[in-house]
């Protein structure tokens, strides 16, 4: 599916070139000008950092060593990512790992339990095996109680999957007597792991896209690392890409304000250093809570821009821990399954450019790490030293036999650590909110949207980026082509009904 949308926008090329300014440079930003370039268009992509990547990217700290913004996972299931990698023929940067799934055990601290996937047995065969062959999360009645819930998933698909929108995790749990245990045993790792937050918050869609994914696709879940810092291993050479082709790429290039022309249209991008960017067309791909800060006032009162109120970002930490020596040698995403962490993987073993024979180095997903997330305690105003602390109490049931003071030599030491606090990662998937995610065409004549939180069939992901920018460059390559494009997405009526009360911000 990924491929189909390259080749319209290949074929789209012919028509006159526009010039093209794109505000951000994350995946969704270089997306759509990698994109716009194929369709025959001149990008220019605005990066208010000093490096490329925005929720991936990452830089070196004094000693040299690469922080990232957090540890990312590549699935199977991501149509456009692959493709993406094969167009920039970079696809041997993934490091695929093995078929499976692997859960720290609640109640047995060090210990593991894996679903595993078999090697020729098709979707969704596959996935109902590996949860039938493992005996350790689940009882066979509850794994029984569980399948009428997900059945209309598999009768239905993609328009049952949407109408749990409104329901959290557990009011569908509820409405389908499903035993309370797959909420401990599962859903809240899942939960944390693809939103950053408790399943008492997350939206029902959430969970069942992402399974629905895994049910119909082989290779769905099957997990690939990148093999070192994604600023480096993917941006740099989606840039090289865009420039090769015409285009530009410029970090330190903060947008201030979008400056509009009478008729409510873009006049220009006015960067913080007061220079003007004009184009012929604009794009943006900054996240929610951004784009609410630099909507022009011309535009504040139009419903289709209004909606974005209802969306906003999710706080989460990303943890990097040096030690001392080689800790339990996992290949492998682990689900730690522990109050305050939710995946974490040795990236001393998992990648290779932080590949170390003789010390570890982990990095962990710190999350539910605030109340708006379903945590009791806000982390993000908490110190580092007290983030590690709770994240080393949490480290010595993991590694029973490795860390701890307990152990006779005091246990792994920790040598050194790094913490990166989001304050707004991806759109926070509360229930109802799809409903508000807007269309990338938008009601001003020469303005798109672009960003993972974005109308687009993927959660906020690093494939949902890839593909919203996409289709950002869809939208841009069918009206200089002359083209029809999709059309703008309908805005939902609690908006519409507020109209009248919206004064210009
Ligand atoms: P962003 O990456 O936020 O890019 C927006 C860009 O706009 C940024 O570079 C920003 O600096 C720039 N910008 C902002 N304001 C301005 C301005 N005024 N002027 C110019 N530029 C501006 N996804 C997965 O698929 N798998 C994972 O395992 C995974 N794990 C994650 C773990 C963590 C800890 C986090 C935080 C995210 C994770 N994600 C994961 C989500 C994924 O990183 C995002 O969905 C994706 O990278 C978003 O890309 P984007 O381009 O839409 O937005």
């Amino acid at each position: 599916e990924g491929e189909a949308l390259s080749r319209k926008l290949l074929s789209l090329k012919g028509a006159e070139s526009k010039t093209v300014a794109i505000i951000g440079g994350g995946l969704s930003g270089l997306a759509c000008a990698k994109y716009l370039v194929d369709a025959g268009h001149k990008p220019i992509v605005l990066e208010a950092r000093d490096c490329l990547g925005g929720k991936v990217s990452a830089w070196k700290d004094k000693d040299g060593d690469w922080i990232e913004t957090g540890l990312h996972i590549f699935f199977g299931a991501y149509p456009n990512m692959m493709n993406l990698f094969s167009e920039l023929d970079i696809e041997d940067r993934l490091q695929w790992k093995r078929h499976q799934m692997i859960f720290a055990m609640q109640e047995l601290p060090g210990e593991f339990t894996t679903f595993d996937f078999l090697e020729g047995i098709p979707a969704p065969f596959n996935f109902g095996l590996s949860i039938l062959l493992n005996q350790k999360m689940l009882t066979l009645p509850e794994k029984l109680q569980t399948a009428p819930a997900l059945l209309p998933m598999l009768v239905e698909g993609q328009k049952f999957i949407d109408l749990q929108d409104e329901l959290s995790v557990f009011n569908f749990m509820e409405k389908y007597g499903m035993p309370d245990r797959i909420n401990t045993e599962v859903f809240i790792a899942m939960a944390k792991a693809l939103d950053f937050i408790d399943p008492e918050k997350l939206s029902m869609t959430v969970v069942l896209t992402a399974m629905n994914r895994f049910l119909n696709e082989t290779d769905g879940l099957q997990m690939a690392f990148i093999d070192g810092n994604q600023t480096q291993r993917l941006c740099e050479p989606l840039k090289q890409y865009i420039e090769a082709r015409g285009g530009k790429v410029l970090c330190d290039k903060p947008i201030a304000s979008i400056e509009t022309n009478a008729d409510g249209s873009v006049s220009s991008f006015l960067l913080r250093d007061g220079e003007h960017i004009v184009a012929d067309e604009y794009v943006s791909s900054v996240p929610c809570d951004i784009i609410k800060r630099i909507l022009p006032r011309a535009w504040s009162t139009d419903p289709f821009f209004r909606q974005i109120d209802e969306l906003e970002g999710i706080p989460v930490i990303n943890i990097h821990l040096w030690f001392d020596r080689k800790l339990l040698n996992v290949n492998h995403l682990c689900f730690s399954r522990s109050p305050l962490l939710s995946v974490y993987a040795d990236m001393s073993t998992c990648c290779k450019e932080y590949e170390d024979q003789d010390k570890s180095m982990l990095e962990l997903v710190f999350a539910p790490c605030s109340p708006i997330a379903g945590g009791s305690v806000n982390w993000m105003g908490k110190s580092d030293e007290e983030i590690i602390q709770a994240t080393m109490k949490e480290m010595e049931r993991l590694f029973p036999t490795e860390i701890g003071p307990q152990l006779p030599d005091g246990g792994a030491k920790l040598v050194k650590h790094a913490v990166v606090k989001v304050p707004r990662s991806v759109y926070a998937a509360i229930p109802g909110r799809n409903k508000f995610r807007p269309s990338q065409e938008t009601p001003i004549k020469n303005f798109t949207l672009a960003g993972d939180w974005t109308s687009q069939k993927f959660l906020g992901s690093m494939e949902g980026a890839v593909l919203a920018g996409k289709l950002a460059a869809e939208v841009v390559a069918c009206k200089a082509a002359g083209e029809p494009t999709k059309g703008l997405k309908k805005i939902d009526p609690s908006i519409l009904k507020k109209k009248d009360e919206f004064v210009p911000k």
